[in-house]
């Protein structure tokens, strides 16, 4: 069975007990199923993401502590060359354990909601064992990419004439502007 795209961010977090203080360790790597980033520059889909976890059972739930690396693909603005950016970012957030009384899964999701609507915080919340990772590092990713990326932060682009990127044509290059109306005449002189 293909599993859906989300569920490659899903982390089992059963190895930890629930008591204050327990900790656990973890190393390993997400394929991402879809491109993860902006469209100028993205971690491509089938391409790793690294993770150093730190899962921490507090008493409200499970404090995530996270390196992640990846390598992000796009293109400079500027003069479209290829470029890739190494991405580090550090995320903490904290999941909440579901409410206690809630025993089916449709009691879980009602008692989800209206913890949802009590404050709007965008409070991670577990489902069950799991730990759903899509979001933070999404959202990590996302908050390291620039913009406007950029092979060199001095890149002169293109020249407008032919296309060919500055830095490899000299430094007198320019183009004769002909004149539209004569481009497309035979020289008569030479008949
Ligand atoms: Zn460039
Ligand atoms: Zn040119």
């Amino acid at each position: 069975m293909v599993p859906r795209p989300s569920e490659v961010y899903l982390f089992s977090s059963h190895d930890l007990p629930r008591r204050s203080g327990e900790m656990r360790e973890y190393s390993f790597d997400i394929t991402v199923p879809e491109r993860v980033g902006i469209d100028v520059i993205a971690v491509l889909g089938g391409e790793d993401i690294h993770v150093e976890m730190r899962l921490e059972s507090v008493s409200e739930g499970v404090l995530v502590s996270a390196d992640i690396s990846a390598i992000a693909d796009g293109e400079c603005m500027r003069c479209l060359e290829p470029i890739e950016l190494d991405i580090d970012r550090r995320i903490q957030e904290l999941y909440r354990y579901e409410p206690q009384k809630a025993h089916t899964k449709a009691e879980r999701k009602r008692a989800r909601e209206e913890a949802d609507d009590l404050d709007d915080d965008d409070d991670l919340m577990m489902d069950g064992d799991f730990i759903n990772l899509e979001t933070p590092i999404r959202d990590a990713i996302v908050l390291d990419l620039p913009i406007n990326p950029l092979c060199t932060l001095d890149c002169a682009g293109l020249c407008a004439g032919c296309g060919v990127k500055w830095s490899l044509l000299p430094s007198d290059h320019a183009h004769e502007l002909i004149d539209p109306r004569w481009a497309g005449l035979p020289d008569l002189g030479e008949q």
